[in-house]
């Protein structure tokens, strides 16, 4: 079969290698579509402290061509998504059932997905495969990258007609702005670029501000539409500076997401007056679990979810390479790549 191969940063390959077969409690499919992510652009440009080189994407949805034995509950001919990962249950972070934190989470983690066929590892496949029924291909696939965003989202809990201010405005900022629409939240979003600005309008942005190089000029314009502050304000940038200025954007008693990860070692500071004072909340968010992914799911029915707008183009498998090279030069947003 036909595979992306990543043995290094920026050394990406298409490699014919054997098809997987199921071991027992596996399940392999072929793979209609599979999405480009932040977080495969971070691992193609410096490694990623948690994954492997070599086998590449993760984010995606296939058909089931074969099952291993013992499988029950999946069976061959089933369109499914899935999650890369998921829980061993047993270390002492699953025992608080705090399961996206799981120690042993990526010891059986499934990558490849930019590939013709795909295997899927026991401990996935027993409880991380979602047959999609009457979900789209496309719409599938968004089941992982939203499944972290909600689950942040259990944390921020606001109250409708918050308001929600979100610096960033790559796929997960967008998917945070559907999120907030939802739950009837007001929205700001910020971003370098007018154009992404536009589509958060079309996706229903209450406010968009121009990030400009001055960062007091555009966080005194935010501050003037919150009338203050935002009630929550979400950073999805991947950048320390953002880190960093995004407390400052919170009205007092507010809450801080800092959802992007930095780069590993990396340090911020942040201003500690303005964090005891004005008792802000600063939150990290990793992952997901399961009920953040049947949630995703059950998401992706609702037409407000328009996920669509956030693919920049569909390009065949044979064409990854060139797809990492625009994502790279900052081309983009998301593409669906497909076999
Ligand atoms: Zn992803
Ligand atoms: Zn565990």
């Amino acid at each position: 079969m036909l595979a992306a191969w990543l043995p290094a940063p920026r050394v990406l390959e298409l490699r014919e290698l054997p098809a997987p077969e199921p071991a027992p409690g596996e399940v392999v499919v072929r793979m209609r579509i599979a999405l480009t992510c932040g977080t495969d652009l971070k691992t193609y440009r410096r490694g990623h402290a948690k994954l492997p080189f070599g086998a590449f994407g993760h984010e995606g949805v296939g058909e089931i061509v074969a099952v291993g034995e013992g499988v029950e509950h999946l069976r061959v001919g089933q369109r499914v998504t899935w999650l890369p990962t998921a829980p061993c249950g047993t270390c002492f972070t699953c025992r608080r059932q705090r399961y996206n934190l799981c120690r042993n989470l990526f010891d059986a983690v499934v990558l490849g997905t930019y590939a013709e066929y795909l295997k899927i590892n026991a401990r996935v496949a027993r409880v991380h495969v979602f047959p999609l029924e009457t979900l789209s291909d496309l719409r599938g696939a968004f089941v992982e990258p939203l499944a972290c965003v909600l689950h942040a989202w259990r944390m921020l809990e606001p109250l409708p007609g918050a308001r929600v201010c979100i610096v960033g405005t790559g796929a997960m900022g967008y998917l945070h702005l559907m999120e907030a629409r939802a739950r009837h939240c007001e929205t700001i979003v910020v971003g370098r670029r007018p154009e992404r600005l536009q589509l958060a309008r079309t996706l229903g942005a209450t406010e968009t501000v121009l990030a400009t190089p001055d960062p007091q000029h555009w966080m005194e314009t935010v501050r003037m539409l919150t009338d203050g502050g935002a009630d929550v304000v979400i950073e999805a940038t991947g950048a320390k500076e953002i880190w960093q200025l995004a407390p400052d954007l919170a009205a007092p008693g507010g809450k801080v997401l800092l959802y992007s990860g930095l780069a590993k070692g990396e340090t911020v500071s942040i201003l500690a007056e303005r964090w005891h004072y004005d008792e802000l909340t600063i939150l990290g968010s990793f992952h997901f679990t399961t009920p953040d992914a049947l949630q995703a799911l059950e998401r992706l029915h609702q037409s407000e979810f328009a996920v669509e707008q956030l693919i920049t183009d569909t390009r065949p498998l044979r064409e990854i390479v060139q797809v990492f090279e625009q994502l790279d030069r900052g081309e983009g947003i998301k593409y669906a790549i497909v076999p």
